[in-house]
């Protein structure tokens, strides 16, 4: 049996969905056997990090993700696994109805996009979101075999990528505010396959993405996956998302988590074992034979730069920041049915988007009441961040009026701020993080977790976390079990 002085330690850094999801994973090897201690640290007083859920006068208010994505099994799977799977509610996609802010009126999206991609041609080439010429080059699309631009290792922005599939105008009116609503971003900076990897790979087999996307509806249609009630879009727990931070916290052992514990520097070991020295202020250094950084690249940069060279590269990856305005009403009855809008930049407004939350999932609101979120910041407008609540909610009520006739004064309002949180995955991402990834050898003991590498959504992160812990938890044993044979034939 191992004692805890010859196990091999391993520190986690940074306590939101990434990080939580690595320190699973290696609690869960510690419980099979693995000869390992963990330790996660978390700069703030609470874990989840842009995951928050608040509660107040009967409404769920979400300040960062609302739900995670159910066609990426990873999130819905760790929530099964924790004894989450009956407190999980699909998405209302019966009342799935997004619309376009075009010329100042809400125009419904056309049914059965995928993303920016029909996958029903009649309402593409009937909505008013797109004129003659713009339908034109949609039905080209169907009947084209596009070649694709570049090699398949090569990149191009998502703005190219659109345009060369279906013109200017789908870019602007549905693609470009779809990104800025999901990524925070711009199109002519993101990178096609590292944003877009499912369309990128459609290009490459079948040349039209509007083929493709008939294509796999059809098959989702004939695997009987296509319905509504038995697929949602989205899931989340009835209680909001922080609901699985915490099932993932009751996992852990307590004295394994510390939070308010800021680390300020890491350095390497001394001794000749390798290893790190996690600093924190004021306390003594916690020392690790292997790091995982569940962190934002600009914080990875920052504690780990002179560790690896290769960590330098992460330099490269901007982040936008995001700031959701949730307003709770006391009446739904004025507001059109559906999920919310996008508005398109051209469009002068400073919301990117806003989700009719009650509509969205059910239990998010009293019976009868509202609850709007407004979606604001990204590349498009970074100085937002720093306005104050009451001007942001100002600039809500005043372009929900403008935009849905909404004069009623919200019951409350609720600001919520998410700085720098957003990577921006821009031309050259993927090689990049390639590079890196190849570099950090295992046996060097850091390893990366989080959203800055394949991937911003929540079950992204649940996999790359546990992809971390395995990876650690490899090394470090591989690291003993070579350590211990050499020190048998040594005699
Ligand atoms: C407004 C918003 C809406 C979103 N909507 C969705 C959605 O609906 N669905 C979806 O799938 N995804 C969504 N996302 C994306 C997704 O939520 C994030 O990509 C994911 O939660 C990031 O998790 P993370 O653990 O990698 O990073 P973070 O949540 O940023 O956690 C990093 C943690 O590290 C800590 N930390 C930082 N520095 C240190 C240090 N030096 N020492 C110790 N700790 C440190 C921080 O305090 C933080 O807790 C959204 C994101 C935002 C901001």
């Amino acid at each position: 049996m191992n004692t805890s002085s010859d196990r091999r330690r391993i520190a986690v850094i940074g306590g939101g969905i990434s990080g939580l999801a690595a320190a699973y994973e290696l609690t869960r090897a510690r419980r099979a056997g693995a000869p390992i201690e963990e330790c996660l640290f978390e700069a703030s007083p609470r874990l989840g990090g842009v995951i928050r859920t608040e509660r107040q006068d009967g409404f769920i208010l979400e300040g960062g993700p609302d739900s995670f994505l159910t066609e990426k099994p990873d999130a819905a799977e760790l929530a099964r696994e924790l004894g989450l799977g009956s407190a999980l509610v699909g998405s209302n996609d019966r009342e799935r109805q997004t619309y376009i802010l075009h010329r100042g009126r809400l125009v419904p999206l056309p049914d059965g996009m995928m993303l920016m991609v029909p996958t029903r041609l009649w309402p593409a080439l009937t909505t008013p979101l797109i004129s003659f010429t713009g339908k034109l080059a949609v039905a080209r699309e169907r009947f084209q075999r596009i070649q694709p631009a570049l090699r398949r290792d090569e990149d191009e922005t998502v703005a190219s990528f659109v345009r060369r599939h279906f013109g200017q105008e789908i870019l602007e009116n549905i693609a470009d505010p779809l990104l800025a609503g999901v990524y925070g971003g711009d199109s002519e900076t993101l990178s096609a396959p590292a944003t877009l990897p499912r369309f990128w790979e459609m290009e490459q087999k079948h040349g039209s993405l509007v083929k493709a996307a008939l294509e796999a509806r059809r098959r989702r249609r004939a695997s009987g996956r296509g319905s509504a009630e038995s697929h949602p879009l989205f899931t989340t727990p009835q209680g909001g998302l922080e609901q699985l931070v915490q099932r993932l916290a009751q996992e852990l052992e307590p004295s394994k988590v510390l939070l308010g514990r800021k680390v300020a520097a890491l350095e390497p070991a001394q001794d000749s074992g390798g290893g790190y020295l996690v600093r924190l202020e004021g306390e003594e250094p916690y020392a690790a034979e292997a790091v995982i950084l569940a962190l934002p690249a600009h914080e990875v940069v920052r504690l780990a730069r002179r560790l690896e060279p290769a960590i330098e590269g992460l330099e490269a990856v901007p982040y936008s920041s995001a700031v959701t305005v949730s307003l709770a009403y006391a009446k739904k009855d004025r507001l059109p049915p559906g999920f919310g809008f996008l508005a398109p930049k051209k469009e002068g407004r400073r919301m990117l988007a806003c989700t009719f939350v009650h509509a969205k999932f059910p239990g998010r609101a009293p019976e009868g009441r509202a609850l709007l979120r407004c979606f604001f910041g990204g590349a498009r407008d970074p100085a937002v961040v720093s306005l104050n609540d009451a001007e942001l909610v100002d600039i809500a009520c005043e372009e929900l009026r403008a935009i849905l006739s909404l004069r009623a004064s919200p019951l409350f309002a609720r600001v919520f701020r998410s700085p720098r949180a957003m990577p921006q995955y821009t031309v050259g991402h993927a090689a990049r993080i390639r590079q890196i990834q190849e570099r950090l050898r295992p046996e060097r003991g850091l390893f990366l977790a989080g959203n800055a590498y394949a991937g911003i959504g929540i079950p992204d992160c649940i996999r790359s976390g546990g992809e971390a812990a395995r990876r650690a938890v490899e090394a470090v044993c591989s690291d003993q079990r070579a350590a211990e044979s050499g020190a048998r034939a040594g005699g």
